[in-house]
């Protein structure tokens, strides 16, 4: 059962780091066994499906925004999100800015890395994570706060390599730290790596077939 997971995860996680409960492709009704069982923040990939949930499930729930986000559907969410994790261009951070100044809102980010062999998974190399932070226009935006980093590793059975990614990404949070002191946010860790991304200093981990069971489609 759903709410069992979810009381499990809670369990073997360590107080300091957060459960995203990745909900893509499941329908309301699970979203709600999981609600029913404490569960508050959740994870979505796509715009239209998380506009359409937020406005029929429960308004405490945090909707994290995790897939690649396009500059031109930033305006949909912009009313509601609460974390957007997936932030990999200053375009993009400066569009989040735009539309939240529109709600009257501070929407917290996460800059993405590219951390995977994988050319397919998106996010910024460590220079241009550096460079952002550095860019003059990023200290005016008003209505973002980035509050830390997020990366996906290497899909493999090899857990040195996914280990050795998690590292990495540590390691550029703690450069970007240096920039920023308030970034605090690790997010790394889905239901095959979640383990290994806490032993290297993950606090947000993001979980859905653990959770939920696995996914029709993608
Ligand atoms: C789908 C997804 C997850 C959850 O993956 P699981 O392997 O089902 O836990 C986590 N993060 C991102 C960015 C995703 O797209």
């Amino acid at each position: 059962m759903i709410a069992d997971r979810i009381r499990q995860l809670k369990n073997d996680l360590p107080g300091h780091v957060k459960l995203v409960a990745v909900s893509k492709f499941k329908p309301a009704a699970d979203i709600m066994e999981a609600y029913a069982a404490g569960q508050r923040d959740f994870g979505e990939n796509y715009v239209q499906e998380v506009v359409s949930k937020s406005a029929e499930l429960p308004a405490d729930i945090r909707w994290h925004f995790i897939g690649h986000l396009q500059t031109n559907k930033v305006k949909y969410i912009a009313p509601f999100v609460h974390l957007v994790h997936s932030v990999d261009s200053l375009k993009l951070l400066k569009e989040i800015n735009k539309q939240a100044g529109n709600y009257n809102r501070v929407i917290e980010c996460l800059l993405q890395v590219h951390i995977a062999q994988e050319e397919t998974k998106s996010g910024l190399t460590e220079e241009e994570l550096l460079a952002l932070l550095e860019a003059p226009v990023f200290g005016e935006m008003r209505h973002v706060k980035v509050t830390g980093v997020m990366g996906m590793s290497t899909l493999t059975d090899d857990p040195a390599v996914v280990r050795a990614e998690f590292r990495a990404l540590k390691n550029i949070f703690e450069k970007g730290q240096r920039l920023l002191p308030g970034m605090k946010e690790i997010s790394m860790g889905m239901s095959g790596d979640w383990p290994v991304a806490v032993e290297e200093g993950s606090t947000m981990v993001r979980i859905g077939s653990t959770i939920f069971g696995t996914r029709n489609q993608k």
